[in-house]
């Protein structure tokens, strides 16, 4: 067995069934990703929209792709196609570019609200005040191509695990409180993508139920180390 199917069974016997696995593939080589296709896995994350068109056009047709980088409204057309789930869907605007070019293409597309629970100012995402708001005036209503299917988030790049704990809580009451107010008919409301490879352990604690890893499973992306 290589090391990246060998790491993909690590992670499957380290989280619970229910808790789905997206690869992070980006800057990996089409190799790595068929080393990872090859055992079993289907649901790859990228996080440039060029890069994740090049490789949807020469990797196989079943596999379901993640968009996860912020995404200019320019740049959605590209992918409307093809892209399974949209991750980090960070404004108004792009939910709604996302839904006139799923509308042009004829499809429904799924997608995540990113929510800022990160202390870093630099982490696109809404707040979920704003999220709220943006729900509590209907702003979204007649939006009948785009599917939302839960939230995403990221935390802060630390080795304090009770911040990351306590962030990834933030983004759990976050959904829940969109969940009770706006989605409590909506079975398709469901998903909390939280976790990376550093912290994922922690995010399942806090009811992930979709962790993105990259490092853990294709190793490190940038192999030199600046001093
Ligand atoms: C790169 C990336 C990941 C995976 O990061 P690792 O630490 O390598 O697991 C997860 N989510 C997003 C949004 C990313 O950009």
């Amino acid at each position: 067995m290589n090391d990246i199917a060998a790491n993909l069974e690590f992670l499957r016997s380290n989280v619970p069934a229910s808790v789905r696995i997206v690869a992070v593939s980006k800057t990996k080589s089409a190799e790595d990703i068929m080393a990872a296709y090859n055992s079993g896995q289907r649901m790859f994350g990228e996080n440039r929209v060029q890069e994740l068109q090049m490789k949807q056009d020469k990797l196989p047709g079943d596999i379901q792709w993640h968009m996860l980088g912020h995404l200019q409204t320019n740049k959605v057309k590209q992918i409307i196609s093809f892209v399974s789930l949209i991750q980090s869907v960070d404004s108004l605007k792009l939910l709604s570019v996302i839904n006139s070019e799923s509308d042009k293409a004829g499809r429904i597309t799924d997608c995540l609200l990113q929510i800022r629970i990160a202390r870093e100012e630099t982490k696109y995402g809404f707040l979920p005040d704003e999220l709220m708001e943006i729900f509590q005036t209907g702003a979204t209503v007649g939006m009948n191509n785009i599917s939302i299917r839960g939230v995403m988030g990221m935390a802060t790049f630390t080795d304090d695990s009770e911040q990351v704990r306590s962030e990834f809580r933030n983004l759990k009451s976050a959904f829940s409180r969109l969940k009770e107010n706006y989605f409590h008919n909506d079975p398709n409301f469901n998903e909390i993508s939280m976790g990376m490879s550093g912290d994922y352990m922690i995010a399942v604690e806090e009811g992930s139920t979709m962790v993105r890893i990259g490092s853990l499973i294709f190793g490190e992306r940038n192999p030199i180390k600046k001093q």
